[in-house]
C-alpha cells in the first residue's frame, strides 16, 4: 500500500484573475486560487496534495500527474469548453481504471463530469446570496462521517432540482434553500473501477471552501474515492480461451472471421 493518498486539485483559475469588484471579492477569499485554498484546507498527514490549473503545461494534467493521482478534484465554471477533449479522454480512462473523481459546484457542467455520467447534468440555479441547509441523507456513508446531521451555509448560490444526472445516483447529502428549492447536493456514482462524488456547495463569491463542514465533506470524499486496490487495471479486452469444451457446431467454421476483430 502507498503511504499517502495522492490528491490532485484542478481548477480552471479564471474567475480569480478577473477584473472588477466581484473578482476582488473572490481573491479576498482565495488569494492563490480555489485550488490552492483547497490544498491548504485539506492538508493532512495522510494526503499528498498537488494544486494545478488550466494554464499550467498540458492544462495541468500531464500523463505522469494523472498516473500518480489517486483522487482528482475538479473545479471549473466558465472555462469548461477550453478543456481539450484529449485530456477528457485521458481522465475518463484513468477513472475507469480506478482513479477517484470529486467534482465540485459548477463542475456539474464540466466535460469530464458529463462524459462520465452520460447525461446533460443541468439544474436550476439562482444567485441571490441565500441560506442553504445541507442534510446528511446516508449517515453510514464514509463521506458523511464526522459531518453534523445538518449544517448551514450562510450565503450560497442555489442549485435546485431537477438535476439531470442518472437515476442510479446514490444520495449522501440533500440541500434545502431559503428560497424553497431542494437539491441532491452530494451524490456518488461508480464508473468502471472508479468512484465519483459530486458536491454542489462552492460558489466562488462566498468563502464556502473555508467552512469546516464543507472541508470535512471534501476531505472524506477524496479518501473514499481513492482506489483501495492501487494496482487495479481491470479494463480488459483479452480473447478468452473457453474453460469448458464447446461442443456446438459453429455455422461459421468454413469462414475466416479473424479480420472482423482486427483493430482499425
Ligand atoms: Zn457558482
Amino acid at each position: 500500500m502507498k503511504d499517502k493518498i495522492r490528491v490532485t486539485v484542478w481548477n480552471e483559475n479564471i474567475h480569480e484573475r478577473g477584473e472588477g469588484a466581484w473578482a476582488d471579492v473572490i481573491r479576498n477569499h482565495y488569494p492563490h486560487g480555489i485550488h490552492n485554498a483547497l490544498k491548504e484546507e485539506l492538508a493532512s498527514p495522510d494526503l499528498e496534495i498537488r494544486a494545478v490549473a488550466l494554464d499550467d503545461p498540458e492544462q495541468g494534467l500531464p500523463q505522469d500527474v494523472l498516473e500518480n493521482t489517486d483522487t482528482l478534484v475538479w473545479w471549473g465554471h466558465c472555462g469548461h469548453h477550453l478543456v481539450e477533449d484529449s485530456l477528457v479522454d485521458r481522465i475518463q480512462k484513468r477513472v475507469l481504471e480506478g482513479m477517484g473523481l470529486v467534482v465540485l459546484h459548477s463542475g456539474h457542467y464540466s466535460k469530464i463530469f458529463r462524459r462520465m455520467l452520460g447525461t446533460h447534468c443541468s439544474l436550476r440555479w439562482r444567485e441571490v446570496g441565500e441560506k442553504e441547509r445541507v442534510w446528511v441523507v446516508d449517515k453510514d456513508h464514509p463521506i458523511a462521517q464526522g459531518v453534523p446531521d445538518s449544517f448551514v451555509i450562510p450565503h450560497t448560490e442555489m442549485y435546485g432540482e431537477p438535476f439531470g444526472i442518472p437515476g442510479e445516483a446514490h444520495v449522501v447529502f440533500m440541500s434545502w434553500y431559503e428560497g424553497g428549492n431542494v437539491f441532491r447536493s452530494g451524490v456518488t456514482f461508480r464508473r468502471g473501477q472508479g468512484k465519483i462524488f459530486y458536491f454542489s456547495p462552492g460558489h466562488e463569491t462566498f468563502p464556502i471552501y473555508r467552512q469546516p463542514e464543507v472541508v470535512k465533506v471534501i476531505g472524506n470524499a477524496v479518501r473514499w474515492a481513492a482506489q483501495e486496490l492501487p494496482n487495479a487495471r481491470t479494463v480488459c479486452w483479452d480473447k478468452d480461451p473457453a474453460l469448458e469444451p464447446v461442443t456446438s457446431e459453429n455455422p461459421m467454421d468454413a469462414v475466416d472471421t479473424s479480420s472482423l476483430h482486427a483493430k482499425a
